[in-house]
């Protein structure tokens, strides 16, 4: 039988504010849409966070036995610095700063993003659309919102009229912002701005000349508005009503809120029933920021190189600090944290590789299914990763007092435990098994390996001396160079 038609999960809807069992629109199915990063500089430690905490999602789903089709899309137009639709596209700006094209920027950043994202584990989204790939879905949207009368056109530019959506629906359903307040709190435009009202948000923007980032339209030569990018990738793959709409809790307002009222206008139904949304992260108890130098990027965690950290440390080791959090609360890196999870990382792994020594008896003396079943009700309560880490340092215990000899297991109790903990650390949390024995063994190979590619270099220079000199000391620690016909191999004697 499926797992997931035993276990019904609770998740914690944004739009209703509350937790609600979930229930897929087709039995055994799930589109979730993930709003993913604007390419135009490194991939920073929130999103990385935002987009861990849906991978554990996803993973949960599968192991669950659900097919998901998970969208999580790259803005690579459409952007702009601010969210009132003004200023340069992020894009076209760095483009601009490095002398290179916004393709070139694009690519960079998607494969930095791919390449963070690879070493945290993430398994791959099941389609990865492009906000420029999908321009002309974008401007039969704009059309559509047009005829329907939801938006107007000013100076090439079309705007989604949101105080006339409002008569009939609810602009702020999704954020609980009152758009009577915004009105009344908002300064009188100042004539410059096309819009009607400061709320309106731009669906099509008409190109200045410098803007290189421009298609042509019905209204004028230009780019779409950012919001509007997610309403139509999320629909062309998931439908007009999808289950799952993720991103980070900043995107709430205005871009989710946006997203549901364009939806809403072209599809005439609500696009999505359940909205998660993530938290943010502080460094030391503070708010990130590159200006003031609180700031740690990924790729510093696998160097040590940033000051807020003493070492460098493993992927694994991170990944299973953030999912320490439960993706609805703050999370506060700091050195000393990070430091303890490491300490208890390790620990669980020597538990896991300790599974092969556990000798089984006729009888068993723990309660493995009851154990069991708390695994599941943690991830089941809204995916609350905290108890179920919890949860599994109680299976270590285990695992040590049986290979201690201080319980008893029965052969299929043992297959239970086996199962649930690889299920759980690897499948569901994406760790990968490392000890600190092992990372010992891979820094040796490293080293050997280095010293290899100095010894060909000698003998290329005809340096004999220095080629026999590694080869010879090598020797003398134990550790046998074999030169043969596809390079170099080494033994530890
Ligand atoms: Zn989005």
């Amino acid at each position: 039988m499926d797992l997931y038609k035993s276990n019904t999960i609770k998740v914690y809807n944004s739009l209703s504010k509350s937790k609600e069992g979930f229930k897929s629109i087709n039995e055994g199915m799930i589109g979730m849409y993930v709003c993913g990063p604007t390419v135009y500089s490194n991939v920073h430690l929130g999103n990385v966070r935002t987009f861990m905490s849906f991978d554990m999602i996803y993973r949960y789903f599968l192991h669950l036995g659900y097919k998901v089709r998970y969208v999580r899309n790259i803005t690579d137009a459409g952007h702009l610095e601010n969210d009132a639709d003004e200023g340069e596209d992020r894009i076209a700006k760095k483009a601009r700063i490095e002398q290179l094209e916004p393709m070139e920027i694009v690519q960079r950043y998607t494969v930095d993003f791919h390449n963070t994202l690879n070493t945290f584990n993430f398994l791959p989204p099941s389609i990865e659309p492009t906000a420029t790939g999908h321009i002309v879905e974008q401007i039969e949207i704009i059309k559509d919102i047009l005829e329907k009368g939801m938006a107007y056109e000013r100076n090439g530019s079309i705007y989604f009229d949101v105080l006339k959506y409002n008569e009939t629906e609810h602009y702020g359903i999704l954020s609980g912002r009152n758009i009577e307040d915004s009105i009344h709190n908002t300064r009188v435009l100042d004539g410059q701005s096309e819009k009607k009202n400061p709320q309106d948000f731009a669906l099509w923007k008409k190109a200045d000349e410098r803007h290189i980032m421009r298609w042509p339209s019905p209204w004028s030569d230009g780019f779409p508005g950012w919001h509007l990018e997610c309403s139509a990738m999320s629909t062309k793959y998931l439908g007009d009503n999808f289950d799952i709409h993720g991103g980070g809790m900043d995107l709430k307002f205005p871009h989710h809120e946006c997203e549901i009222a364009q939806s809403k206008v072209n599809n005439n139904v609500n696009p999505v029933n359940y909205w998660l949304h993530t938290n943010m992260l502080t460094l030391n108890g503070q708010k990130m920021a590159k200006s003031t130098g609180n700031y740690i990027l990924p790729n510093d965690f696998f160097t040590g190189e940033n000051e807020h950290l003493s070492k460098a440390y493993l992927p694994s080791v991170v990944r299973f600090f953030m999912l320490q959090a439960n993706y609805k609360s703050i999370l506060d890196f700091s050195d000393a944290a990070l430091l303890a999870s490491e300490k208890g990382f390790y620990k669980l792994m020597e538990a896991v590789n300790n599974l092969d020594k556990i000798v089984v008896s006729k009888t068993s003396s723990i309660d493995v299914i009851s154990w069991k079943k708390k695994c599941y009700e943690a991830m089941n309560d809204d995916f609350n990763t905290p108890i179920l880490i919890a949860n599994l340092f109680e299976g270590a215990k285990f695992i040590n007092l049986l290979k201690e000899e201080k319980q008893t297991i029965s052969k299929d109790y043992l297959e239970v435990l086996r199962s649930t903990i690889n299920n759980f650390v690897f499948d569901v949390l994406g760790l990968k098994n490392t000890t600190e024995s092992t990372i010992g063994e891979d820094k040796l190979s490293g080293v050997v390996e280095m010293l290899i590619g100095m010894r060909k270099d000698a003998r290329d220079n005809k340096n004999w001396s220095l080629s026999d000199q590694i080869r010879d000391e090598l020797l003398a620690l134990g550790i046998q160079l074999k030169d043969g016909k596809d390079g170099t191999t080494f033994s530890v004697n």
